[in-house]
């Protein structure tokens, strides 16, 4: 996937901290036309992702390495994605991503599960999109991947704020000046005045947060 070459991604590739791999389901299945999916026993619209290919799939890319991978389902009714969830991941040496299709995967499958994970309270068409955003999410927080470690450190999510607001040059654009305590080289009251404005930006933006509802 071109998206896993490029940035953040293709660096740490290329620079040897991250190894990713895409693998066919269809490469699990026995019958002439590679069949990964059925009708819904009980009825109804779409078709359902078959047990066999998964489990055989899972068994045999757990089985290329010796460390045991912890296996992530990609789905709508999984446990929300957060940054503390993608910290956790990031020091996992193996994850395996098992990404769904049409109706979604048959109840049984998820037996397979470590952890089942939404990214959002919406439905994609396939978990590839839910996968790319939690290898981006995870990949970014390993050590050695970006520049500088308080990037991370100082983002939205990460001490369950959002961040303040950033500004850069020119000092004053289309009439709006940057605040004025930025210039000012006071290192301390700009820490201040950021936590402030975090603090602030949470409760008008993201109440929910502060409540720890999250
Ligand atoms: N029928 C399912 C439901 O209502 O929960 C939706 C299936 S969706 C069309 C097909 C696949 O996309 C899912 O099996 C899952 O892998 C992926 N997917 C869709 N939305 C997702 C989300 N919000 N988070 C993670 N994966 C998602």
């Amino acid at each position: 996937m071109p998206v896993l070459e490029t940035s953040m991604l293709g660096i740490a590739q290329r620079e040897g901290i991250l190894e990713v791999y895409t693998h066919d389901l269809r490469d699990w299945t026995d019958d002439f036309h590679r069949t990964v999916d059925d009708e819904p026993y009980g009825g109804g619209p779409g078709m359902v992702m078959k047990c066999e290919p998964i489990f055989r799939a899972v068994e045999a890319i757990g089985a290329m390495d010796s460390l045991r991978p912890t296996i992530v389902f990609l789905a709508p009714v999984g446990e929300p994605f957060k940054q503390a969830i993608a910290q956790e991941f990031s020091k996992e040496a193996r994850l395996l991503l098992v990404c769904g299709r049409y109706e979604g995967f048959d109840e049984r499958t998820f037996t397979l599960a470590d952890r089942i994970i939404s990214i959002g309270d919406y439905v994609l068409t396939g978990g590839e999109i839910a996968a790319l955003a939690v290898i981006d999410a995870t990949v970014r927080l390993i050590p050695g991947v970006l520049g500088h470690a308080q990037s991370c450190e100082d983002e939205s999510f990460s001490d369950g704020l959002l961040e303040y607001p950033h500004y850069t040059r020119p000092s004053i654009f289309n009439g709006v000046d940057v605040p004025a305590i930025l210039l000012s080289g006071n290192h301390k009251e700009i820490e201040r005045w950021r936590r402030m404005q975090s603090l602030e930006r949470t409760q008008r933006l993201r109440p929910d947060l502060l409540k720890g509802e999250n």
